[in-house]
């Protein structure tokens, strides 16, 4: 089976193609890979694809993002990446979408219900799933009748328990669904499995601590294979410190700043999301590779930022520690969970009285490893974190339950 994966954000667009019809326990590399970057320059969208052997990457003068969608599509079918030789060779898409909310726990066929839905989540996820449904509808018109399925970021933390879920404000916010809903779950439980089978173990004997470490970044408790707490919390605003958003801040903060300084919620929003974190902080960037350089350079507001990034990552671990009440493996995920071993060491040297000891030389790897030493009690594994197939694989579970 032919499945088409789409990762639609606010800046870019990443797509795979998986076919599904081989033995399917280690994950395949895709068919073809594509990826659109609207960052590039005002008025044009940059494209990239692999394919057959080969990669092209082009400058196209694209602003309308179906119109860009379908260049990267027809790239599956015309010009040196071809992989297929009919669009409707596509047997079904898979969609990430980034909230759920409370009505979908577990990955849908997309309706006109299911888009409703998307829509109207839109306020509690304003920079993720407005490109969601667009993507959706652009492939609708793309490729015509084919089943589309949504896999939601918040679906695997959505029966953690009320108590982990629920924010100590008026009784009221729980019915009007102010509450914890947890986001990067794709990601979350696509990690645990694979440190469940690189430990021999099952995943429902296991508690395992994920740490998702990119431009967002989030931990979750993983026991008896569910999500039972998570950093992130109402918006993929909470939690730790991450590229450019501020994670946990008192709240009181933006009552003062709202009070003294007369910030506007539009403000604040781009205060917390976008000026904030290791960006804010370090006056760098949001990329950790500028501001450890700097850090290594002296720079002292760099220090800071990788200080103040650790403290956090540090206390928010130990916190889903104590919700998991032990601990069998912890494992790094993501752009800085799967690449810095300066991260590792930090991030662990927190836990050593907890029996965590890490290899003395530590490297990033192609491939998924465990960088506990032999004797550790708790095993530490870096697991590159494979989005686009669980997406694929949620949607042949799907398909293949409704005998599709
Ligand atoms: P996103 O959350 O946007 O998907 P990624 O998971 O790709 O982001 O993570 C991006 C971040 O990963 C970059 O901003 C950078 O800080 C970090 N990163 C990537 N490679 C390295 C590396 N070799 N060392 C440290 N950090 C890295």
């Amino acid at each position: 089976m032919k499945i088409f994966v789409l990762n639609a954000g606010s800046s870019s667009h990443k797509s795979c193609l998986f076919d599904l019809d081989k033995d399917n326990s280690e994950v395949p590399n895709p068919l073809w890979r594509a990826a659109l970057d609207w960052t590039h320059q005002q008025g044009q969208v940059e494209l990239s694809a692999s394919g057959a052997g080969e990669s092209i990457q082009q400058v196209l003068p694209i602003t309308d993002k179906a119109e860009g969608l379908e260049a990267m599509v027809n790239t599956l079918v015309d010009g040196p990446t071809q992989v297929l030789d009919s669009l409707s060779d596509i047997d079904a898409v898979g969609h990430r979408v980034v909230h759920g909310g409370r009505d979908y726990i577990d990955s849908v066929p997309i309706d006109e219900a299911v888009k409703a839905a998307i829509q109207r989540l839109i306020p509690l996820a304003p920079a993720h799933n407005p490109a969601n449904l667009q993507g959706i509808e652009a492939l609708e018109g793309i490729l015509g009748d084919v089943p589309q399925v949504a896999v939601f970021d918040t679906a695997f933390h959505a029966r953690m328990p009320e108590a982990a879920a629920t924010y100590p404000g008026p009784h009221a916010w729980v019915e009007q669904g102010i509450r914890r809903y947890g986001f990067h779950g794709i990601s979350h439980q696509y990690v645990a499995q694979r440190a469940a089978d690189m430990m021999g173990r099952d995943l429902a004997d296991l508690k395992i601590l994920t740490c998702h470490l990119g431009n967002g970044c989030s931990l979750a408790a993983v026991k008896d294979g569910l999500s039972i707490d998570t950093t992130m919390g109402f918006t993929p605003l909470d939690g730790l410190m991450m590229g450019s958003r501020s994670g946990s801040v008192d709240p009181g903060i933006l009552i003062y700043l709202m009070r003294q300084e007369g910030y506007t919620a539009d403000q604040l929003d781009q205060l917390l999301n976008k000026e904030s974190g290791l960006k804010g902080l370090s006056g760098i960037g949001n990329d950790l590779r500028s501001v450890v350089e700097a850090m290594e350079g002296g720079n002292a507001q760099a220090q800071l930022a990788f200080d103040t990034f650790i403290h956090r990552l540090r206390r928010k671990m130990g916190g889903m520690i104590a919700s998991l009440g032990g601990l069998d493996a912890v494992v790094f995920t993501a752009g800085i969970g799967e690449n810095s071993p300066l991260v590792w060491q930090q991030a662990c040297e927190g836990f050593e009285f907890l029996g965590l000891r890490l290899k003395a030389d530590l490297s990033r790897a192609e491939e998924d490893q465990d960088i506990a030493r032999e004797e550790s009690r708790v095993r530490s594994l870096v697991i590159h974190t494979q989005e686009e197939w669980a997406i694929a694989q949620a949607c042949l579970a799907l398909l293949n339950d409704r005998g599709c």
